[in-house]
């Protein structure tokens, strides 16, 4: 007995001392994982040292262009229209609100509806520089069954209200083509994808040419008309006349990031993210054959069931998620204005990338920038409640990371279709870009008319998450960055794409103001 009570005396003892050395172990640890946090090399912000005030106010006549431009419904999917195309209308239209632009610039028209202004510098020896944006928009998914899209007109130049009269009863505050002006805001799709950009440049090209300003070298400005399905009608096309003309640029500047407002993201500054690179997309179509007929003898699985099994694989087999360098270097830049929880992750990735990884997945924006995103946005079965159809078809789409590929994408769906009967079809596809560099007077030029704009914005360059025209331009120069100079909340970011997509009259002005600087600016940046 004796030796027994010995014997677990000597165990407790023995437990006792493992427990304390992995105690203080772990305690080492602890400090090691702290330590590493507050000397992490966090990027730190620093003020830009620019004093001269922006003056960011967009005119009535501005707005009133805008407000216009977005009562015409160039959704992307109409260009084909013989009859009443709103892309015509458009067209028209501009020429009208712009004309002090369409007299000084060369214009041009690549494959009907592929806009190009070409304004001449003093110097034709410098390498021009080119501005994007595109002016089809996306359909309007949902809305008030039996409205009119579009309202009364519902804003003049001079009203003194400048409200729009009354109050539209659905997800849009106001109709989606309205271009209702009230709230300090304009309504409608495209006010922030991308007609604003578009009218943005001619609006700041108007003033400058107003005050005789002449660039010292070529600017170009090139809007497609199909950004929104692809743009391999619109951008790519530009893109070849271009190169046919052996015409290079030493910065293009398109749509990507934005400016993102305070308390996003739980950093307390706004953060201007700049697209360096963008993700690549691909849009597949899979159609699923069974054997159809009445639905009064279904067989166990119809092609519209085969086509839930196969949309829940696709939902429930991501592709791997990855923390790719140029996200790394993000996550240094903006990480020091973060929680300390967030900042140690970062900081201590030797050891906390899977959580880490688990914490960037668990919200939709930032799991789109560690892995390729599978998004399916369409399926349709039968045109009828009693039949059973005898294909069903699904449409995925997926934006593509860095290092993975068009191809990848492609085998991963024909993977998860074996044992299906489907076909599979790419509809359209971009790979990923290229990445471009921060060392460049484009870069330099960018950053000098955001300080501007955005004294207190921290200016960091990071992966765009759709793909944009601008990929197109790869072949007509290196230096590729992508920002939409607004600040934007969650809330506004969340209307792209979305009901009650506006812009507020503030942001308006600030776009303005911002490519009148870049456009001045250029040749005097180091
Ligand atoms: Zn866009």
């Amino acid at each position: 007995m004796q030796y027994y009570r010995d014997y677990r005396k000597k165990k407790k003892k023995k437990t006792g001392k493992i427990l304390a050395i992995l105690l203080s172990l772990l305690l080492v640890l602890l400090i090691v994982i702290v330590i590493k946090t507050i000397i992490y090399p966090f990027a730190k912000f620093e003020t830009p040292a620019v004093t001269e005030q922006t003056n960011t106010g967009a005119s009535d006549e501005a707005v009133w262009r805008l407000a216009k431009a977005i009562r015409i419904p160039t959704i992307s999917q109409d260009a084909d229209k013989t009859t009443d195309n709103p892309f015509d209308s458009f067209k028209v239209y501009l020429s009208e609100a712009y004309p002090e632009v369409y007299k000084a610039m060369d214009t041009l028209s690549i494959n009907k509806y592929g806009l190009l202004f070409h304004w001449k510098g003093k110097d034709t020896l410098r390498n021009p520089i080119l501005f994007l944006a595109h002016y089809d928009v996306a359909p309007v998914v949902r809305h008030k069954c039996g409205e009119d899209m579009f309202g009364e007109e519902v804003f003049r130049p001079g009203d003194p209200k400048k409200e729009a009269i009354g109050k539209y009863q659905t997800a849009w505050d106001f109709p989606p083509f309205s271009g209702a002006v009230a709230n300090g805001r304009i309504y409608g799709r495209g006010t922030l994808d991308a007609k604003s950009m578009m009218m943005a440049h001619l609006e700041a090209a108007t003033t400058l040419l107003a005050n005789s300003f002449q660039p010292e070298q070529d600017i170009w400005f090139a809007y497609g008309f199909d950004q929104e399905t692809g743009g391999t009608k619109g951008a790519l096309k530009i893109a070849e006349y271009f190169k046919q003309n052996n015409i290079t640029f030493d910065a293009v500047y398109g749509e990507g990031s934005v400016v993102t407002a305070p308390g996003v993201a739980g950093i307390d500054r706004p953060v201007a993210l700049v697209g360096i690179a963008e993700k690549g997309s691909c849009t597949i179509s899979i159609t699923v054959k069974e054997k159809g007929g009445h639905s009064s003898m279904p067989p166990s699985k119809s092609s519209l069931v085969l086509a839930a099994e196969i949309i829940e694989k696709l939902n429930s087999k991501q592709f791997p998620a990855d923390i790719i360098p140029l996200v790394k270097t993000f996550l240094d830049n903006v990480g020091g204005d973060m929680n300390f929880i967030s900042r140690m992750a970062i900081a201590n990735q030797w050891l906390l990338e899977a959580p880490l990884l688990k914490l960037l997945k668990q919200d939709p924006a930032t799991n789109a920038l560690v892995r390729t995103t599978t998004a399916v946005t369409m399926v349709k079965g039968s045109n009828a409640p009693n039949i059973l159809s005898t294909t069903a078809d699904i449409t995925v789409n997926f934006c593509i990371l860095t290092g993975d590929s068009v191809g990848k994408v492609v085998n991963h769906v024909k993977e998860i279709c074996d044992g299906y009967d489907v076909d599979i079809r790419v509809d359209t596809s971009c790979e990923p870009s290229s990445l471009s560099s921060e060392k460049t007077r484009a870069w330099r030029a960018v950053k000098n008319a955001i300080a501007r704009l955005y004294p207190e914005a921290s200016m960091v360059a990071c992966i765009a998450l759709t793909a944009t025209d601008a990929q197109r331009y790869e072949t007509t120069g290196k230096n590729v960055y992508r920002i939409m100079p607004v600040c934007l909340n969650e809330y506004e970011q969340r209307t792209i794409h979305n009901e009650n997509e506006h812009i507020s009259l503030e942001n308006y002005g600030r776009m303005i103001a911002y490519y009148k600087n870049l456009m001045k600016l250029f040749e005097t940046i180091e």
